[in-house]
Parts: C-alpha cells; sequence; structure tokens
C-alpha cells in the first residue's frame, strides 16, 4: 500500500513508523527542516512543541507496542516512566523514535527508503492533495512533484489548511480563552528542585491565573503562567522583564527561578490562541472528504492543553486505524479503494463516539475555569465539575460540610 503522509507530528510518525513496519510503503512529508545545526529549533506552526508535556499511560502502551525503541528517551533516571517532560531545544520522544532523528543525523531532506522505518521527506509544503476526478485520493503534490499514493494521511495538526476546504466546519469544541506563557530553565548544580504537589508537576490556583513547574531531566524546569485571554493586564508576561518580575512576586515560582538557585535557558515561549475542536472525515456534503484519505490525530480531535490530553487522543486514534489495516487491508501488496472506504468510514464512526467526548467534557471544564477567573456565578444549569464544588466550598461552608 503506498501511503503518503502529511505532517511528521507524533500522529504523522507513529502511524507512519507503524504501518511501514507492516510491509507499506510509506513516504512522510513535513514542511519543517529539522533542528538546526546551531541554536534552537524554530517549529513554526508547532507552538506545542516548546512547551511541557505531559504524557499519559495511553501514549506509552501505544509505543511501547508500536515503537519500543522511542520508549527509550524518556528521561534518563527512571526506567520505565509513566509519564515524561519533552525538552526544549532538543528533538522530543516523538522525533527519536521514528524518522525525525534521522534528520539531525545529517539526512535532512533526503528520501529514506527502509523497510522498518518510514522515509521521511522535508518540504517546503504540501500543496495539495490530488483526487481522481473527486472520487478517491490519488497522492499529493509536494514542492512541486506529485507523489502517487493509495492511501493519503493528513496528520497536519491542529491548524493544518491542506485539505481544509474538503471538510466540514469543527462541529464541537471552540476558542477556550486560556493563553500559556513560560520558560525554561536549569538548576544550579546541587541546588534542590523544590516540592511537588503531584509526581508530574508543582502547580498553585492564584486568583485569576495559574502557575506550575514541570520538572524534566538534569535539573531543567518549565515555569508556566496560565492566564485568561481577557486579561489584557497579563499580556506582558510575554517579554522576559515582565515574566521575570512576575515569577519574582509569586511564591513557589519565585524560590525556584531565583538568580541564586537556577539561570534561564531559554526567553518566554508565548502560546498562540488555544482551542479545542473535532472534526469529522466528512465533507461539508455529509459524504466522506475524499474516499482514501484519513485525518488523524489533531487534524480529528484538539484539545487545549489544560489536561495534556492530546497525545492520548493521538495515540488512541492511531490505535483505533492499525487494527483494521491490519486485518482488512493488504498493507503490504495492493489495495482497493473500496476497502479504505470503509476503514475510514468506520474510524469516523469510531471517532464521533469515543473523541467527541473528550472534546465536549473539555470545553466544559475549560469555561468553567474561565468563568471562575472572570469571576462570574457558576452556571448550574451545565454539568457540576468537582473543581467547581471545590471553589465554591472554600467560599461558603455549608457547602464544604455537605
Ligand atoms: C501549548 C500546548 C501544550 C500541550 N501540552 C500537552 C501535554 O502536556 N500533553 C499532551 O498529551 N498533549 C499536549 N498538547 C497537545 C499535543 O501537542 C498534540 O495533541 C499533538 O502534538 C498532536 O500531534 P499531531 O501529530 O496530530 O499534530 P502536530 O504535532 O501538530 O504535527 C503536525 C505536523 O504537520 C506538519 N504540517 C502541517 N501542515 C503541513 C503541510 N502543509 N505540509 C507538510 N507538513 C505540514 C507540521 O509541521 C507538524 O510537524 C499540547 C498542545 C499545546 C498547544
Amino acid at each position: 500500500m503506498r501511503t503518503a503522509i502529511i505532517g511528521a507530528g507524533p500522529a504523522g510518525l507513529v502511524l507512519g513508523a507503524a504501518l511501514a513496519r507492516r510491509g507499506a510503503q510509506v513516504t512522510l512529508v513535513d514542511r519543517d527542516p529539522g533542528p538546526p545545526a546551531e541554536g534552537p529549533w524554530a517549529r513554526k506552526g508547532v507552538m506545542q512543541f516548546h512547551h511541557a508535556h505531559e504524557i499519559r499511560s495511553q501514549v506509552v502502551d501505544t509505543l511501547r507496542r508500536e515503537l519500543r525503541e522511542a520508549t527509550s528517551c524518556f528521561s534518563g533516571s527512571e526506567p520505565s516512566p509513566p509519564r515524561c517532560h519533552c525538552r526544549t531545544g532538543r528533538p522530543p520522544w516523538w522525533a527519536c523514535g521514528a524518522g525525525a532523528a534521522r534528520m539531525s543525523g545529517g539526512a535532512r531532506g533526503r528520501r529514506h527508503r527502509t523497510r522498518s522505518d518510514p522515509p521521511h521527506r522535508s518540504v517546503d509544503d504540501v500543496l495539495e492533495t490530488v483526487d481522481s476526478a473527486g472520487r478517491h485520493a490519488a497522492g499529493i503534490v509536494i514542492d512541486g512533484d506529485f507523489l502517487e499514493a493509495d492511501l493519503v494521511v493528513d496528520a497536519s495538526g491542529r491548524s493544518g489548511r491542506v485539505n481544509r476546504d474538503r471538510r466540514a466546519p469543527a462541529s464541537s469544541g471552540g476558542i477556550c480563552g486560556i493563553a500559556y506563557v513560560d520558560r525554561v530553565y536549569q538548576l544550579a548544580p546541587g541546588a534542590e528542585p523544590g516540592p511537588m504537589v503531584n509526581p508530574i508537576a508543582w502547580q498553585a490556583n492564584c486568583d485569576g491565573y495559574q502557575c506550575l513547574v514541570f520538572r524534566h531531566e538534569r535539573g531543567i524546569f518549565s515555569a508556566l503562567v496560565i492566564r485568561s485571554t481577557d486579561d489584557r493586564d497579563l499580556v506582558g508576561l510575554r517579554h522576559n522583564t515582565a515574566f521575570d518580575a512576575a515569577v519574582a512576586a509569586i511564591p513557589g515560582l519565585a524560590q525556584r527561578a531565583d538568580p541564586e538557585r537556577s539561570r534561564p535557558l531559554t526567553d518566554v515561549l508565548p502560546g498562540g490562541t488555544l482551542k479545542s475542536a473535532c472534526r469529522s472525515q466528512r465533507g461539508p456534503d455529509g459524504g466522506l472528504a475524499l474516499p482514501g484519505l484519513l485525518f488523524v490525530g489533531d487534524s480529528v480531535c484538539t484539545t487545549t492543553p489544560n489536561f495534556g490530553r492530546g497525545l492520548a487522543t493521538t495515540m488512541l486514534q492511531v490505535d483505533e486505524a492499525l487494527p483494521p489495516l491490519d486485518t482488512t487491508v493488504d498493507v503490504g501488496g495492493s489495495v482497493s479503494t473500496t476497502g479504505l472506504t470503509e476503514l475510514v468510514e468506520a474510524f469516523d464512526e469510531w471517532t464521533e463516539a469515543n473523541m467527541r467526548p473528550w472534546v465536549e467534557d473539555h470545553a466544559v471544564m475549560d469555561e468553567s475555569l474561565r468563568r471562575r477567573w472572570a469571576r462570574e456565578d457558576l452556571d448550574l444549569s451545565g454539568p457540576r465539575l468537582p473543581s467547581d464544588l471545590m471553589e465554591a466550598s472554600r467560599v461558603d461552608e455549608r457547602i464544604a460540610a455537605a
């Protein structure tokens, strides 16, 4: 099965590697040229790359099953940690386990043809998915070349544009009203990392904003401030001097980022607009966007980072897509358009039942946080969240007693 994958993020890399290992002829393309020889890796259009990631157990399960060697990229001190964080300035685990690590080994931009790993090709852009008179996907156009494929996978992420016009708009979710700003530091040798409030982070819920510290390897940590996008006073945090001043004034962050104990490794890393969205495989007319075209990862289910679910929903999708490819399609041989159409239809039904609830749940939680920060009343007509009850119990003893 000739498979063209648009996007070498976690979805494209893991699905591509898994398919290649099953005998498919995979070409994975990404517009990002990979890490430069010197300096930080900018990753335009993939803002999450610079932010700390909490990794849930679903992700580790998929990697152990499909890409065992990727798990060795987890932080070295713990043999099999259930969660880990990516560090700014280095390829994260998902770039190490499959194709992209080889880009940093000097193979950037070349096409690879091995059986076990998908060939990776970095391009200026995938401009188009080519269809055969609208009946099925025939391949993609990259840098002016036509690459023929039986299956085109769109793993271009939350803001992918290549196939945008073929699809119906997102049917749930929306802008969440929350923005991130963080900075990465390294502790001085021998400095204590400080207490954590749970296994992965130190967190403080403040009046109108949240603060977090994620610990990485070798004394490296990220300090985050999460704020409401309506709070114009906090917009200036994107500047180093303002961020430093804020950090120095926030107990918990101040001790950690104290220049006597740690030094910044990066400038402040501001995040862009965050939204949740659930998108189907269908076009505006209700039929498949294009038979032979499969959307996967954030291009199907985007959740805001507040609960660190994006990689889990991505890997759950990879897990769901693989078994039918194993059983109903001859991945190592030639495949029929009908077989692929049935597969994408079934995948769409599954995402409707299994991905949409994550997005809807997220929208409720994000809205609750936004209301709390804006000091609006609880919306008692909607689902009652434990976090709302906890907050309410702090101001009304009767709720706490109940
Ligand atoms: C600030 C932030 C923090 C997050 N924190 C967490 C967390 O703690 N835990 C968690 O589980 N998830 C988190 N997420 C979500 C997680 O990062 C995503 O769910 C995950 O990256 C989705 O993977 P993907 O492969 O679908 O898309 P992406 O990672 O977005 O990859 C898409 C790829 O497609 C490429 N591309 C796009 N268009 C084209 C084109 N036209 N041609 C060629 N290539 C193209 C891009 O360059 C990119 O490499 C966070 C997200 C954000 C924004």
